[in-house]
């Protein structure tokens, strides 16, 4: 499909072309990609099927667009980040801000790293904050809050959504290094409930069962101001949405978020499962999921779709590159 161009007057086509676009034919040229490696941090992760690719998009109107295996089931891990920084802000009106940086931190998203000088998390987006953020949602201890994500994650999707309780529980046992960050914050006084309560909520958001049309429609409803599209109901205020879409753009693909913002120019966040989730603000929400990850921890595939998009629908927030 060729991209769009600027009419006679100068003035740039409307995006409209997503609802004929035809992402059948995206997704048999992203399958001839290759490369990557299947995340093995526990064991329901490394069994993901590396042929899986699944690509949603949801339009203003609410329409979804999908393609084949986008109702496959994984669990949401790091994509749950956004939705969890946008829970802490409503639920302490701003004040999470205090206590967590915006700033790009340049490391893995697991680093054992906080801000210098204040012992705050560097940002939303990495297992810091996102540990930060799970711990200051509404709810009496670690039942109350697991209970007060759910309840909010599914309204971001428009759907009732389920834990996948081995994978919460494996995510618990095993994550090492969120201990350690939740230990660390406990010693600057950053995280206020306990180091084990800490990782066990956001254990249990990581484990979320989504599939890319419930992920793109939580995408979608960052994208459109905090409404979600499909519903029609109002699941944050446009400053919340706003905030956090403005965190994706600068920190939500970690230490590659410079690049992927001038390359493919789409706030977005990727997570270990291979889900990208994308908001395009005004325009449309997207999700590509594709297990095999780069370095940066980031879907090889799902990158590549999210290059085509971005080109082929003219969706880099920061202007069109012309005829
Ligand atoms: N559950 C994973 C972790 O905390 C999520 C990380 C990710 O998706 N990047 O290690």
């Amino acid at each position: 499909m060729a991209r769009a161009t600027r009419d006679s007057l100068g003035a740039m086509p409307s995006r409209r072309d997503a609802r004929t676009y035809d992402l059948k034919d995206l997704r048999d040229r992203v399958m001839r990609e290759s490369g990557g490696a299947v995340d093995d941090s526990i064991p329901q992760l490394a069994e993901a099927d590396p042929e899986l690719l699944g690509i949603a998009m949801v339009m203003p109107d609410g329409s979804v667009r999908t393609t084949e295996q986008a109702d496959v089931a994984f669990s949401v891990q790091s994509a749950v980040k956004p939705f969890l920084f946008a829970l802490a802000l409503l639920d302490t009106d701003g004040e999470v801000l205090d206590r967590i940086g915006i700033e790009p931190t340049g490391e893995a998203f697991d680093a054992i790293k906080l801000e210098s000088g204040t012992g705050r998390p560097p940002n939303p987006m990495v297992n810091a904050g996102a540990l930060l953020t799970a711990a200051v949602v509404d709810g009496d201890g670690v039942e109350g809050r697991n209970e007060r994500i759910l309840r909010g994650l599914s309204a971001f999707a428009g759907r009732e959504l389920t834990v996948d309780e081995d994978v919460a529980r494996n995510e618990h046992l095993l994550g090492d290094r969120n201990h350690a960050l939740a230990h660390l914050m406990r010693s600057e006084g950053t995280l206020r409930i306990s180091a084990d309560d800490a990782v066990a909520v956001y254990a249990r958001a990581c484990a979320v069962l989504v599939d890319a049309e419930a992920l793109a429609v939580m995408g979608a409803t960052l994208a459109f101001g905090g409404v979600n599209p499909v519903t029609g109901k109002r699941v944050v205020p446009a400053a919340v949405a706003r905030d956090v879409v403005s965190v994706m753009a600068t920190c939500g693909v970690y230490d590659g978020s410079g690049r992927w913002m001038r390359r493919v120019g789409i706030p977005a966040k990727s997570s270990v499962s291979g889900a990208i989730v994308l908001s395009v603000p005004e325009t449309l929400g997207a999700a590509v999921i594709s297990p095999p990850l780069d370095e940066q921890g980031t879907s090889v595939r799902g990158s590549k779709a999210c290059d085509l998009l971005s080109a082929e629908l003219d969706l880099h927030v920061f202007g069109s590159l012309g005829d």
